[in-house]
């Protein structure tokens, strides 16, 4: 009888001729960028509601969380203490993600370079969203807010797009700030 090498059943695709093919290189490592960005954004919905909620309950408010046509939100069924408080939730959302996510990308957790590419645009559009939701939620009307939300999210996700599609590029066909491999 004889035991299955559990390392060379993981790796006997990788170990094909045909995987060491640079154009099905590329192709691996853009639907392995693009998984990434698809799991990770899943992941970014909850966790940028449960950090409003904890926030809000931490300063004695409450709230539910719904799943909503565009993503998630956290509604108040109390309001948390004060100008602090409201404050304070206002930014846990984008800004936790943000943290959470830098903090992922900069560890061994993700370890090549289409995971960490892909984290790029999820941390810099939750850092924008985060910020504008902190700064304007109270700040100006419900409106107004949600006009000045898209802007920022779009920008958050251009820039973090082209940065990680230039990281993705450098790594794959040159590298313009050292080589990466
Ligand atoms: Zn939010």
């Amino acid at each position: 009888m004889t035991m299955i090498d559990s390392e060379k059943l993981r790796f006997w695709w990788k170990d094909r001729d045909f995987m060491k093919n640079r154009y099905v290189k590329v192709i691996f490592s853009i639907a392995e960028y693009f998984l990434t960005l698809l799991i990770f954004y899943a992941t970014t919905v909850p966790i940028h509601e449960w950090f409003h909620l904890e926030v809000a309950q931490f300063f004695g408010g409450d709230g539910v969380i719904v799943k909503t046509v565009y993503g998630g939100a956290m509604r108040f069924t109390s309001m948390p203490d004060g100008l602090i408080g409201l404050t304070a939730t206002a930014f846990a959302g984008g800004i936790g993600v943000a943290l959470i996510y830098s903090l992922i990308a900069s560890l061994d957790w993700l370890d090549d370079i289409e995971q960490f590419a892909a984290m790029i645009p999820l941390i810099t559009s939750q850092l924008a969203y985060g910020l504008a939701e902190g700064i304007f939620l109270f700040s100006v009307s419900l409106q107004e807010f949600f006009d000045i939300a898209q802007i920022a999210l779009a920008i958050g996700w251009v820039v973090g797009l082209i940065i990680s599609f230039l990281y993705i590029a450098n790594h794959l066909w040159g590298p313009f700030w050292g080589n990466k491999e």
